[in-house]
């Protein structure tokens, strides 16, 4: 059984959030890279051939990576919790209704200096919740 729901793993292969389209320097028509402006939080595109850079229209770029988690608990299919190949534990009660079994599970996103992060679903019948630790 997939874990993720197949609207998401579409929206990871087509680039899904965090893609952002190619610009060009308006002073001497060369590609921009994107540039992180840390002090302001912002995205910038910078010339590396002169000195041109512009603001990214695309500013989302950083609400994408802060909303890519509760994103992927919200695509976990519940039916998990009926899945008798995952792993329970019972050190790890529902911050929802208590229930003392949960399943659970690692991400499917790989991001390499987060190492493997664990997802846990409530067990409890009526009971939905999904969450991370
Ligand atoms: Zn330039
Ligand atoms: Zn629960």
């Amino acid at each position: 059984m997939d874990i993720f729901s197949s609207d998401f793993q579409e929206n990871k292969k087509s680039g899904g959030p965090g893609f952002v389209g190619i610009k060009f320097c308006q002073e001497c028509n060369n590609m921009l890279y994107p540039k992180e402006d840390k002090e302001h939080r912002i995205l910038l595109y910078a010339c590396r051939n002169c000195d041109y850079q512009q603001e990214s229209d695309n500013s989302c770029v950083y609400v994408n990576k802060i909303t890519h988690e509760i994103d992927e608990l919200t695509q976990i299919v519940a039916e998990v919790k009926d899945d008798p190949t995952l792993p329970r534990t019972e050190d790890h009660p529902c911050p929802q209704c208590g229930h003392r079994q949960a399943v659970f599970f690692q991400s499917q996103t790989t991001r390499g200096e987060e190492g493997m992060r664990l997802y846990y679903v409530c067990t409890a019948p009526d009971c939905k919740h999904r969450w991370t630790e």
